[in-house]
């Protein structure tokens, strides 16, 4: 039999803890996934698993050549934009093929009122003075918010924000994004939010927030994705980027085929 094809899975989001499941046990992949190690208590995945940053894309091509890596799949969130310039410029340093896996982007649909943010910062100028402003977009990016002394925000996070640095005016709720509209509207409701403030993840986890202020006819600050402020998504049909994990396990179907 041949050697397995050794894969390294960047992970970081439910799909590549989807697509670690399905390719668990399969005799022709062996996958180390990686977690960049920044959440407290990560979901576990169900392949073998690193933790930490690798030190940039030089320290990630090492990475690569030392533990023989044949494939790369970068199934990092859409908004972790260094770790998929690292994974791109390490990949092709060390001349093995990458995969990217990016669940499609959010689009607004009837009766949704969306204004397009290219960033943290430009969302930040865009919520109406004395709002009250319902915050989804995680501890990195609290501080572009700090500024806006005349509103209120409820931010909602996973993780705590870091010791010194810059939070907004306003509540924090420690929680994950709400599971059904009724929820997120109840949430909404009872904070009196009059705009939400997400970034453009995509996906069904976040989903049901949009939905809410669909039903309440709240707006939406919607930033969009690092590097694509107008232009559409990375083209899923150029071979090299997927949307979806059965995509990306025939990817490494056909790497395994001819390996
Ligand atoms: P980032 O800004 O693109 O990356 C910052 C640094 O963190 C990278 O340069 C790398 O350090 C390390 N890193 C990131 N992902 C890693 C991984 N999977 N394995 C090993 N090291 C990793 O990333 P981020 O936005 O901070 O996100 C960190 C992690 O959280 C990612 O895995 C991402 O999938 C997940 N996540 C991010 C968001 C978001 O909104 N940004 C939301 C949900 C989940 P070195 O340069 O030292 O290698």
């Amino acid at each position: 039999m041949n050697e397995p094809l050794r894969v390294l899975l960047l992970a970081g989001t439910r799909e590549a803890r989807l697509l670690a499941e399905r390719l668990a046990g399969d005799p022709r992949l062996a996958v180390t996934a990686s977690l960049a190690g920044v959440t407290r208590h990560p979901a576990p995945l169900a392949v073998a698993t690193r933790s930490g940053g690798f030190g940039g894309a030089g320290g990630l091509a090492r990475f690569i050549a030392a533990e023989r890596i044949d494939a790369v799949v970068d199934a990092t969130h859409p908004f972790a934009a260094q770790m998929s310039a690292n994974a791109a410029a390490a990949s092709a340093a060390a001349g093995v093929p990458l995969l990217r896996l990016q669940r499609p982007q959010w689009r607004p649909g009837p009766g949704d009122t969306w204004i397009p943010a290219r960033d943290a910062a430009e969302a930040a100028r865009l919520i109406p003075a004395g709002a009250r402003c319902l915050l989804t977009v995680g501890r990195k990016d609290l501080g572009a918010f700090a500024a806006r002394t005349d509103v209120h925000f409820v931010m909602r996070m996973i993780e705590q924000p870091g010791a010194g640095a810059p939070v907004p005016a306003g509540d924090i709720i420690r929680d994950r994004p709400g599971s059904s509209a009724g929820q997120e509207e109840r949430l909404l409701r009872d904070h009196a939010i009059t705009v939400l403030v997400a970034k453009n993840s995509g996906g069904a986890d976040g989903d049901a927030k949009l939905a809410a202020a669909r039903q309440l006819a709240l707006p939406v600050v919607m930033i969009a994705r690092p590097g694509q402020p107008t232009g559409p998504a990375p083209d899923p049909h150029d071979g090299t980027t997927v949307e979806t994990i059965e995509e990306a396990q025939s990817w490494l179907d056909r790497m395994a085929q001819v390996c």
